[in-house]
Protein backbone atom coordinates (compact mmCIF):
# COMPACT_ATOMS: atom_id res chain seq x y z
CA UNK A 1 0.00 0.00 0.00
CA UNK A 2 1.09 3.48 -0.55
CA UNK A 3 0.61 5.72 2.12
CA UNK A 4 0.24 9.25 2.60
CA UNK A 5 2.80 11.33 3.38
CA UNK A 6 1.16 12.97 5.90
CA UNK A 7 0.19 9.70 8.07
CA UNK A 8 3.94 8.53 7.21
CA UNK A 9 5.36 11.44 9.15
CA UNK A 10 3.64 10.28 12.28
CA UNK A 11 5.40 8.73 14.92
CA UNK A 12 3.56 5.95 16.98
CA UNK A 13 3.05 7.08 20.44
CA UNK A 14 6.63 7.04 22.01
CA UNK A 15 4.24 6.19 25.41
CA UNK A 16 4.01 2.46 24.15
CA UNK A 17 7.80 2.29 24.03
CA UNK A 18 8.12 3.20 27.21
CA UNK A 19 6.33 -0.09 28.62
CA UNK A 20 8.49 -2.92 25.98
CA UNK A 21 10.68 -4.41 27.86
CA UNK A 22 8.81 -3.98 31.21
CA UNK A 23 9.36 -6.85 33.65
CA UNK A 24 6.60 -8.47 34.92
CA UNK A 25 7.42 -6.88 38.12
CA UNK A 26 8.18 -3.26 37.20
CA UNK A 27 5.93 -0.80 38.84
CA UNK A 28 4.36 1.64 35.84
CA UNK A 29 4.46 5.30 36.34
CA UNK A 30 3.99 5.59 32.73
CA UNK A 31 0.15 5.01 32.42
CA UNK A 32 -2.24 8.25 31.59
CA UNK A 33 -5.73 7.22 33.44
CA UNK A 34 -6.83 6.76 36.95
CA UNK A 35 -6.45 3.45 38.63
CA UNK A 36 -9.94 3.70 40.23
CA UNK A 37 -13.38 1.77 38.67
CA UNK A 38 -16.10 3.97 37.59
CA UNK A 39 -18.21 5.12 39.92
CA UNK A 40 -21.70 2.79 40.36
CA UNK A 41 -24.18 5.40 39.68
CA UNK A 42 -22.39 5.43 36.03
CA UNK A 43 -22.29 2.08 35.35
CA UNK A 44 -26.01 1.41 36.50
CA UNK A 45 -26.97 4.21 34.00
CA UNK A 46 -25.15 2.36 31.51
CA UNK A 47 -26.96 -0.87 32.21
CA UNK A 48 -30.60 0.71 32.73
CA UNK A 49 -29.30 1.76 28.91
CA UNK A 50 -28.93 -1.59 27.55
CA UNK A 51 -31.86 -2.83 29.26
CA UNK A 52 -33.98 -0.01 27.91
CA UNK A 53 -32.57 -0.70 23.93
CA UNK A 54 -30.92 2.42 24.17
CA UNK A 55 -28.84 0.72 21.11
CA UNK A 56 -29.10 2.50 18.42
CA UNK A 57 -27.60 5.76 16.58
CA UNK A 58 -27.89 8.50 18.60
CA UNK A 59 -28.87 12.50 17.15
CA UNK A 60 -24.90 13.36 15.61
CA UNK A 61 -24.42 15.92 17.99
CA UNK A 62 -24.98 13.30 21.31
CA UNK A 63 -28.67 12.69 22.88
CA UNK A 64 -30.10 16.57 23.77
CA UNK A 65 -30.52 15.73 27.04
CA UNK A 66 -26.73 15.23 27.12
CA UNK A 67 -26.05 18.50 25.19
CA UNK A 68 -28.43 20.43 28.16
CA UNK A 69 -26.42 18.84 31.01
CA UNK A 70 -22.90 19.59 29.33
CA UNK A 71 -23.82 23.06 28.63
CA UNK A 72 -25.14 23.11 32.49
CA UNK A 73 -21.56 21.87 33.60
CA UNK A 74 -19.69 24.64 31.51
CA UNK A 75 -22.26 27.32 33.11
CA UNK A 76 -21.95 25.76 36.15
CA UNK A 77 -18.04 25.23 36.61
CA UNK A 78 -16.61 26.81 34.28
CA UNK A 79 -18.51 30.07 33.74
CA UNK A 80 -19.03 29.88 30.09
CA UNK A 81 -22.29 30.46 28.26
CA UNK A 82 -22.67 27.52 25.34
CA UNK A 83 -26.52 27.06 24.23
CA UNK A 84 -26.98 23.41 23.98
CA UNK A 85 -27.11 23.78 20.50
CA UNK A 86 -23.57 24.66 20.71
CA UNK A 87 -22.61 21.37 22.44
CA UNK A 88 -21.42 18.55 20.48
CA UNK A 89 -20.37 15.10 21.98
CA UNK A 90 -18.11 13.26 20.71
CA UNK A 91 -15.77 9.70 21.24
CA UNK A 92 -13.48 11.34 23.75
CA UNK A 93 -11.92 14.01 24.06
CA UNK A 94 -9.55 12.49 21.24
CA UNK A 95 -11.84 13.07 18.92
CA UNK A 96 -12.56 16.68 19.68
CA UNK A 97 -9.19 17.61 18.88
CA UNK A 98 -9.23 15.96 15.97
CA UNK A 99 -12.59 17.63 14.57
CA UNK A 100 -11.14 20.89 15.88
CA UNK A 101 -7.81 20.40 14.04
CA UNK A 102 -9.49 18.63 10.69
CA UNK A 103 -11.65 21.57 10.63
CA UNK A 104 -9.69 24.18 11.22
CA UNK A 105 -6.00 24.05 9.22
CA UNK A 106 -5.19 24.25 6.05
CA UNK A 107 -2.12 22.54 4.23
CA UNK A 108 1.05 24.46 5.28
CA UNK A 109 -1.50 26.51 8.26
CA UNK A 110 0.26 26.47 11.77
CA UNK A 111 -1.02 25.05 15.10
CA UNK A 112 0.83 27.07 18.47
CA UNK A 113 1.01 24.15 21.53
CA UNK A 114 2.91 23.75 24.05
CA UNK A 115 6.57 22.09 23.78
CA UNK A 116 6.53 20.10 25.14
CA UNK A 117 2.85 19.08 25.54
CA UNK A 118 0.34 15.89 24.79
CA UNK A 119 1.34 14.02 21.76
CA UNK A 120 -1.98 14.13 20.05
CA UNK A 121 -1.49 17.80 19.19
CA UNK A 122 1.28 17.45 16.84
CA UNK A 123 0.17 14.40 15.25
CA UNK A 124 -3.10 15.65 14.58
CA UNK A 125 -2.07 18.45 13.29
CA UNK A 126 0.57 16.75 10.55
CA UNK A 127 -2.17 14.56 9.78
CA UNK A 128 -4.54 17.54 7.96
CA UNK A 129 -0.76 18.70 6.60
CA UNK A 130 -0.32 21.49 9.44
CA UNK A 131 2.57 22.38 10.63
CA UNK A 132 3.01 22.04 14.59
CA UNK A 133 4.82 24.62 16.13
CA UNK A 134 6.29 24.23 19.90
CA UNK A 135 6.23 27.22 22.78
CA UNK A 136 8.96 27.21 24.65
CA UNK A 137 7.43 26.56 28.78
CA UNK A 138 8.70 29.31 31.42
CA UNK A 139 10.78 27.90 34.21
CA UNK A 140 7.60 26.69 36.03
CA UNK A 141 6.69 24.94 32.98
CA UNK A 142 3.64 27.24 31.79
CA UNK A 143 3.46 28.72 28.88
CA UNK A 144 3.96 32.73 28.58
CA UNK A 145 1.60 34.79 26.62
CA UNK A 146 5.01 36.60 25.63
CA UNK A 147 5.96 33.81 24.02
CA UNK A 148 2.76 32.69 22.09
CA UNK A 149 2.64 36.23 20.51
CA UNK A 150 6.19 36.09 19.46
CA UNK A 151 5.30 33.08 17.73
CA UNK A 152 1.81 34.52 15.67
CA UNK A 153 2.47 34.41 12.33
CA UNK A 154 -0.35 34.91 9.71
CA UNK A 155 -0.31 31.36 9.00
CA UNK A 156 -1.23 30.56 12.63
CA UNK A 157 -5.15 28.88 12.60
CA UNK A 158 -4.97 27.97 16.02
CA UNK A 159 -3.71 27.70 19.58
CA UNK A 160 -4.15 24.85 22.31
CA UNK A 161 -3.86 25.29 25.62
CA UNK A 162 -3.95 22.86 28.17
CA UNK A 163 -4.34 23.66 31.89
CA UNK A 164 -3.81 21.56 34.41
CA UNK A 165 -1.05 20.17 31.87
CA UNK A 166 0.06 17.00 30.40
CA UNK A 167 3.02 15.90 30.89
CA UNK A 168 3.95 19.08 33.13
CA UNK A 169 0.71 19.08 35.29
CA UNK A 170 1.03 22.79 35.28
CA UNK A 171 -1.69 25.17 35.98
CA UNK A 172 -1.51 28.85 33.43
CA UNK A 173 -2.95 31.56 36.17
CA UNK A 174 -6.55 33.63 35.46
CA UNK A 175 -4.19 36.33 34.40
CA UNK A 176 -2.04 33.99 31.47
CA UNK A 177 -5.55 32.53 30.18
CA UNK A 178 -6.92 36.00 29.49
CA UNK A 179 -4.24 37.23 28.30
CA UNK A 180 -3.59 34.32 25.47
CA UNK A 181 -7.20 34.62 24.89
CA UNK A 182 -7.33 37.85 23.86
CA UNK A 183 -3.96 37.78 22.52
CA UNK A 184 -5.43 35.14 20.23
CA UNK A 185 -8.79 37.03 19.41
CA UNK A 186 -6.95 39.79 18.19
CA UNK A 187 -4.81 37.77 15.49
CA UNK A 188 -7.42 36.00 14.62
CA UNK A 189 -6.26 32.26 16.09
CA UNK A 190 -8.85 29.92 17.45
CA UNK A 191 -7.70 28.63 20.57
CA UNK A 192 -8.51 25.12 21.41
CA UNK A 193 -8.79 24.46 25.23
CA UNK A 194 -8.46 21.23 26.23
CA UNK A 195 -9.87 21.10 30.07
CA UNK A 196 -9.85 17.16 30.75
CA UNK A 197 -7.42 17.80 33.84
CA UNK A 198 -9.81 20.66 35.26
CA UNK A 199 -11.01 18.65 38.31
CA UNK A 200 -7.38 17.10 38.88
CA UNK A 201 -6.53 20.59 40.50
CA UNK A 202 -4.95 20.48 43.93
CA UNK A 203 -3.96 24.72 43.87
CA UNK A 204 -4.44 27.59 42.05
CA UNK A 205 -7.68 27.51 39.77
CA UNK A 206 -9.04 26.37 36.31
CA UNK A 207 -9.90 29.18 33.20
CA UNK A 208 -11.28 28.41 31.00
CA UNK A 209 -10.48 30.48 27.86
CA UNK A 210 -14.06 30.74 26.62
CA UNK A 211 -14.64 33.58 29.29
CA UNK A 212 -12.85 35.86 27.98
CA UNK A 213 -12.83 35.26 23.72
CA UNK A 214 -15.66 33.56 21.62
CA UNK A 215 -13.05 32.19 19.08
CA UNK A 216 -12.09 28.99 21.12
CA UNK A 217 -13.35 25.64 20.82
CA UNK A 218 -13.79 24.27 24.74
CA UNK A 219 -12.79 20.54 24.93
CA UNK A 220 -13.42 18.12 28.14
CA UNK A 221 -14.07 14.15 28.39
CA UNK A 222 -15.71 12.52 31.24
CA UNK A 223 -12.70 9.83 30.83
CA UNK A 224 -10.33 11.18 33.18
CA UNK A 225 -12.61 13.45 35.80
CA UNK A 226 -15.06 9.96 36.41
CA UNK A 227 -12.40 7.06 35.44
CA UNK A 228 -13.97 6.33 32.47
CA UNK A 229 -11.04 6.43 29.72
CA UNK A 230 -12.32 3.14 28.29
CA UNK A 231 -16.09 4.52 27.80
CA UNK A 232 -14.51 6.67 25.32
CA UNK A 233 -16.78 9.96 25.57
CA UNK A 234 -15.90 13.88 25.05
CA UNK A 235 -17.64 16.61 24.47
CA UNK A 236 -16.68 20.30 22.85
CA UNK A 237 -18.55 23.39 23.27
CA UNK A 238 -18.19 25.96 19.90
CA UNK A 239 -19.93 29.02 19.52
CA UNK A 240 -22.05 30.73 16.86
CA UNK A 241 -22.42 28.45 13.67
CA UNK A 242 -19.14 26.41 14.31
CA UNK A 243 -20.95 23.41 14.86
CA UNK A 244 -21.87 23.73 11.77
CA UNK A 245 -18.64 22.76 10.37
CA UNK A 246 -17.02 20.66 12.86
CA UNK A 247 -20.37 18.16 12.27
CA UNK A 248 -19.21 17.48 8.75
CA UNK A 249 -15.90 16.25 9.95
CA UNK A 250 -18.16 14.27 12.97
CA UNK A 251 -20.63 12.99 11.08
CA UNK A 252 -18.61 11.07 8.73
CA UNK A 253 -15.62 9.93 10.82
CA UNK A 254 -18.22 8.53 13.66
CA UNK A 255 -21.91 9.57 13.23
CA UNK A 256 -22.32 9.64 17.05
CA UNK A 257 -20.86 8.63 20.14
CA UNK A 258 -21.56 5.55 21.89
CA UNK A 259 -25.25 5.74 23.09
CA UNK A 260 -24.64 4.12 26.27
CA UNK A 261 -21.78 6.36 27.40
CA UNK A 262 -23.72 8.87 26.22
CA UNK A 263 -26.33 7.82 29.13
CA UNK A 264 -23.42 6.78 31.53
CA UNK A 265 -22.01 10.23 31.19
CA UNK A 266 -25.29 12.19 31.87
CA UNK A 267 -25.27 10.25 35.00
CA UNK A 268 -21.95 11.18 35.49
CA UNK A 269 -22.44 14.60 34.44
CA UNK A 270 -25.77 15.36 37.03
CA UNK A 271 -25.27 12.58 39.68
CA UNK A 272 -23.57 13.24 42.74
CA UNK A 273 -20.04 14.94 42.42
CA UNK A 274 -18.35 13.06 45.42
CA UNK A 275 -16.67 10.34 43.75
CA UNK A 276 -14.52 13.49 41.80
CA UNK A 277 -13.50 14.79 45.07
CA UNK A 278 -12.54 11.27 46.64
CA UNK A 279 -10.47 10.90 43.89
CA UNK A 280 -8.60 14.27 43.74
CA UNK A 281 -8.03 13.52 47.48
CA UNK A 282 -6.21 10.17 46.85
CA UNK A 283 -4.25 12.05 44.09
CA UNK A 284 -3.30 14.99 46.02
CA UNK A 285 -2.04 12.31 48.54
CA UNK A 286 0.05 10.53 46.06
CA UNK A 287 1.66 13.48 44.26
CA UNK A 288 2.67 14.89 48.30
CA UNK A 289 4.11 11.22 48.91
CA UNK A 290 6.43 12.16 45.51
CA UNK A 291 7.24 14.90 45.99
CA UNK A 292 8.41 14.94 49.48
CA UNK A 293 10.45 11.57 48.51
CA UNK A 294 12.25 13.69 45.30
CA UNK A 295 12.54 16.05 47.95
CA UNK A 296 14.76 13.93 49.28
CA UNK A 297 17.01 12.75 46.96
CA UNK A 298 17.31 16.35 45.91
CA UNK A 299 15.31 16.15 42.72
CA UNK A 300 15.03 19.04 40.94
CA UNK A 301 10.99 19.26 40.32
CA UNK A 302 8.13 22.10 40.39
CA UNK A 303 5.70 20.82 42.22
CA UNK A 304 2.54 20.68 40.12
CA UNK A 305 -0.70 22.01 40.96
CA UNK A 306 -2.84 19.67 38.95
CA UNK A 307 -3.16 16.96 36.93
CA UNK A 308 -1.70 13.48 38.13
CA UNK A 309 1.55 13.94 36.32
CA UNK A 310 5.13 14.80 37.59
CA UNK A 311 7.96 16.20 35.75
CA UNK A 312 11.30 16.23 37.05
CA UNK A 313 14.22 17.33 35.47
CA UNK A 314 16.98 14.94 35.72
CA UNK A 315 19.81 15.96 33.01
CA UNK A 316 18.92 13.59 30.20
CA UNK A 317 15.32 12.55 30.65
CA UNK A 318 16.19 9.85 28.16
CA UNK A 319 18.77 8.29 29.75
CA UNK A 320 16.61 8.41 33.13
CA UNK A 321 13.99 7.01 31.87
CA UNK A 322 15.79 3.42 30.29
CA UNK A 323 17.80 3.57 34.59
CA UNK A 324 14.27 3.62 36.10
CA UNK A 325 13.12 0.93 33.57
CA UNK A 326 16.08 -1.20 34.79
CA UNK A 327 15.44 -0.73 38.49
CA UNK A 328 11.86 -1.45 37.40
CA UNK A 329 9.80 2.22 37.57
CA UNK A 330 8.53 3.08 34.14
CA UNK A 331 8.64 6.29 33.67
CA UNK A 332 8.01 8.37 29.95
CA UNK A 333 10.96 10.02 29.16
CA UNK A 334 10.27 13.82 28.88
CA UNK A 335 11.58 14.03 24.80
CA UNK A 336 8.50 12.09 23.73
CA UNK A 337 6.25 15.17 24.58
CA UNK A 338 8.54 17.49 22.51
CA UNK A 339 12.27 18.18 22.33
CA UNK A 340 11.98 21.22 25.31
CA UNK A 341 10.84 17.62 27.70
CA UNK A 342 14.40 16.29 26.69
CA UNK A 343 15.97 16.95 30.02
CA UNK A 344 12.96 15.43 32.01
CA UNK A 345 10.81 12.50 32.49
CA UNK A 346 7.27 11.97 33.23
CA UNK A 347 5.59 10.44 35.99
CA UNK A 348 2.02 9.29 36.37
CA UNK A 349 0.36 8.96 40.42
CA UNK A 350 -1.81 6.43 39.09
CA UNK A 351 -0.64 3.64 41.16
CA UNK A 352 -1.59 2.72 44.59
CA UNK A 353 0.22 4.17 47.29
CA UNK A 354 2.44 1.26 48.04
CA UNK A 355 3.47 1.05 44.53
CA UNK A 356 4.55 4.93 44.43
CA UNK A 357 6.17 3.95 47.78
CA UNK A 358 7.80 1.17 46.12
CA UNK A 359 8.69 3.19 43.25
CA UNK A 360 10.64 5.53 45.30
CA UNK A 361 12.53 2.83 47.20
CA UNK A 362 13.66 1.25 43.89
CA UNK A 363 14.34 5.53 42.19
CA UNK A 364 16.90 6.40 45.40
CA UNK A 365 19.95 6.09 44.47
CA UNK A 366 19.27 6.44 40.79
CA UNK A 367 18.28 9.75 40.44
N1 LIG B 1 -6.11 15.51 26.28
C1 LIG B 1 -5.12 15.24 27.12
C2 LIG B 1 -4.28 16.35 27.63
C3 LIG B 1 -4.86 13.91 27.52
O1 LIG B 1 -3.87 13.67 28.37
C4 LIG B 1 -5.67 12.88 27.01
C5 LIG B 1 -5.42 11.48 27.36
O2 LIG B 1 -4.41 11.11 27.90
C6 LIG B 1 -6.70 13.22 26.12
C7 LIG B 1 -6.89 14.53 25.77
C8 LIG B 1 -7.58 12.17 25.52
O3 LIG B 1 -8.74 12.02 26.27
P1 LIG B 1 -9.85 10.95 25.88
O4 LIG B 1 -9.48 9.67 26.54
O5 LIG B 1 -11.12 11.52 26.41
O6 LIG B 1 -9.86 10.81 24.41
Amino acid sequence: MRFSSCTKEIEISSIRKAFEGAGPDAVNLGIGQPDFDTPAHIKEAAIKAIEKGMTGYTPNCGYPDLQKAVSEKFKRENDVDYLPSEIMVTSGASEALFLAISALVDKGEEVLMGDPSFLAYKALTHLVGGKPVGIPLNEDLRMSPQAVEERITPKTKAIVICSPSNPTGAVQTKEEVKAIAEIASDRGVTVISDEVYEHFLYEGEHVSPARFADDVITINAVSKTYSMTGWRLGYLGAKGDALDQLLKVHQYIQACASSISQAAALAALTGPQDCVKAMRDEFKVRRDILATGFKEMGVDLKVPQGAFYLFPKAGNGDLAASSLANAGVIVVPGSAFGPGGKEHFRLSYTASRDKIEEALRRMRGIL
